[in-house]
């Protein structure tokens, strides 16, 4: 009998087992991974966008009241959320997966220009935001973004914060592994957890294909990702009946050509398409992956039935219930727009996705860049709504936790980790035990 385990090798399972493994150290830990390798879905460094959410960029954190002022509490929450997670990185033995990469707004249009001032004079009048600078200067935007700024006409407006970051999160995933089996974790590769029954002492059996067949646990952490529900639902806890899922799938452009990758340093965030939801906000991105440094534009957001990459087309059939149908169509019925626009992605042409990359990189060359599939996302449908959030889903005595939910993901997932610890595990205190550690 294990002590944990934390079923799935992504960042998530990584950060609780960082956590637990430090916060108590005889506790046995046990890693199951259905893959070959950890980090291979949501969390590996190519597969997401690697932007550090803290607010900087992402205009879908701040919205315009109708007097014109900006309300920037999400814009604040997430910054704090971040620099939360940044202060747990910070006693990892290595941070190489974090590099400084300043961020950007870049938006077209008189009202999306007055939109980015009115945010630009509510955010860097916070401290967190102080950093925060504005223009509408040809030649500063060139220098900020020359990819940018090169053949712009028309009314556009920037901001910029030399704040921002880009993050590896699968080499972040794959340290934090590499330091817990170091100190006695067991974290196993090729091993899928295929059911879960509780027993009567609260323990939990673990059926796995691949491997010893049966495994046992007090604490069971379903780090799953798109996956994550299925094995909620094969749990049977009760709180995990009503949610659904939508999975959205998604590519990006790459270019890693030097001549065009040495001109670019910043993270360029635009505005999103009207009908479509925040994750489908074009944006231009430095990335540094594996050390190597390349530049991202997208993402291209689409649907296909699959929860993960290496998911199944039966994933979506197998999920609807009866006690989700009902929320999933009242979904579907209020967001007939996102569909339809999920559906025609699907159908753009290279022609379609170019000029999308133009709006961003007038002169881009179509032959510098190269199509490259992103990571699923399996966002939330629960009560006829789609939620964009990351949720904690806990059973009432505390022995199984999961996460379900994308956004802002693997930027929060320290905070995130403190709520499974805080609800979790109450008469310990472990999710202040964390607290204070990271204030220290
Ligand atoms: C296109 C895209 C862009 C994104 N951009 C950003 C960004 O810029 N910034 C940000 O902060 N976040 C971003 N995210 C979100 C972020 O990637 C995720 O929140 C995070 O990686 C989720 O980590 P995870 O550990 O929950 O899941 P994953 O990394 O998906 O790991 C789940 C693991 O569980 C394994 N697994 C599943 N089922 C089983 C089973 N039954 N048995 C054993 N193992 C199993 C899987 O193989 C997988 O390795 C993005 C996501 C996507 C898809």
């Amino acid at each position: 009998m294990d002590d944990v385990i934390l079923v799935g090798g992504g960042i998530m399972s990584a950060t609780l087992g960082t956590l637990l493994h430090r916060l108590e150290p005889t506790w046995s830990i046990r890693v199951l991974e259905r893959l070959p390798r950890v980090a291979a879905e949501a969390s590996d460094g190519w597969n997401n966008a690697g932007t550090g959410h803290a607010g900087l960029c992402e205009t879908n954190y701040t919205t315009m009241r109708s007097d014109g002022s900006v309300d920037i509490a999400r814009a604040v929450g997430v910054a704090q959320q971040f620099a939360t997670t940044r202060r747990f990185w910070s006693t990892l033995p290595t941070s190489d997966f974090l590099r400084p990469v300043p961020h950007m707004t870049f938006v077209r249009g008189a009202d999306n220009v007055a939109f980015l001032r009115a945010r630009h004079r509510a955010l860097s009048a916070h401290p967190l935001f102080e950093a925060m600078e504005y223009t509408e200067d040809p030649a500063v935007l060139q220098r900020w973004a020359p990819l940018v700024g090169e053949g712009r006409t028309g009314s556009w407006a920037a901001t910029r914060d030399a704040t921002g970051t880009d993050v590896d999160f699968g080499a972040a995933t794959r340290h934090m592994f590499d330091a817990m089996a170091r100190t006695g974790a067991s974290v196993e590769t090729g091993r899928e957890v295929r059911g879960l029954s509780q027993a009567r002492d609260g323990s939990w059996r673990l059926e796995v294909r691949g491997g010893r067949p049966v495994e046992h646990a007090r604490f069971v952490f379903l780090g799953a990702g798109g996956w994550a529900l299925k094995l909620l639902r094969q749990a049977g806890i009760p709180e995990a009946r009503g949610y659904g899922l939508l999975p959205i799938s998604g590519q990006f452009l790459r270019c890693d050509r030097h001549e065009v990758v040495d001109r670019h340093d910043a993270k360029v965030y635009g505005t999103p398409p009207v009908g479509a939801p925040p994750m489908s906000v074009p944006h231009l991105d430095t990335r540094i992956v594996g050390g190597q440094r390349s530049i991202l534009f997208g993402p291209y957001a689409g649907t296909n039935p699959r929860f993960m990459k290496h998911g199944s087309l039966l994933d979506l059939p197998r999920s609807i219930r009866r006690d989700n149908i009902g929320s999933l169509l009242t979904m579907a019925r209020n967001n007939t727009p996102l569909i339809a626009l999920l559906l025609s992605e699907l159908t753009a042409t290279r022609a379609t996705k170019t000029a999308a990359l133009r709006q961003f990189v007038p002169h881009a060359a179509s032959a510098d860049w190269a199509i490259v599939g992103a990571g699923q996302r399996a966002q939330i449908v629960k009560a006829g709504e789609l939620r964009f959030g990351t949720e904690v889903v806990a059973s009432q005595d505390g022995t199984i936790a999961s996460v379900l939910g994308a956004s802002p993901g693997a930027s929060t997932a320290v905070p995130i980790m403190i709520e499974v610890l805080r609800r979790c595990f109450p008469g310990r205190e472990l999710d202040q035990r964390v607290r204070e550690m990271l204030s220290a």
